[in-house]
């Protein structure tokens, strides 16, 4: 999308790409711990009792690190084609003010409140099986 104000947004995709770089290795190195102790024996023997909870616990944190790492390649990704900070699911803009809290963000506040209040039943949908 060509603006007047092109330059300005070539900076904030500067400082956007920056923060979203910035969070994958966050990630990176976060999921890095968690694997090295999952797989440590040592580990595991020091804590039988917790080991399978423990377990549970950093698989789950695992997946939602790998799904924010997911995002956050989304959005890389989505800055390389030049279609970053588009709501996915109405196509307004974004408002960078948003993007530079939650670089990641892939929907307007409206359209992410409508998921939100989605994720939370289902969450505690999710809850109640296990
Ligand atoms: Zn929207």
């Amino acid at each position: 999308m060509r603006t007047p104000v092109q330059g300005e947004a070539n900076r904030m995709q500067k400082t956007f790409r920056k923060a979203l770089m910035e969070k994958k290795a966050e990630i990176l190195v976060a999921l890095g711990i968690n694997f090295r102790e999952l797989a440590d024996p040592e580990h595991r023997l020091a804590a039988e009792d917790n080991v399978a909870h423990e377990e549970f616990v950093r698989l789950r944190v695992n997946r939602v690190l790998q799904g924010q790492l997911r995002q956050i390649e989304d959005s890389l990704e989505r800055l390389k084609m030049g279609e970053y900070g588009i709501c996915e699911s109405c196509g307004a803009a974004i408002p960078s003010k948003r993007l530079l809290a939650i670089p990641w963000a892939r929907f307007c506040v409206d359209c992410q409140e409508q998921t939100f209040s989605f994720s939370v039943a289902e969450a505690a949908r999710m809850e109640k099986e296990y």
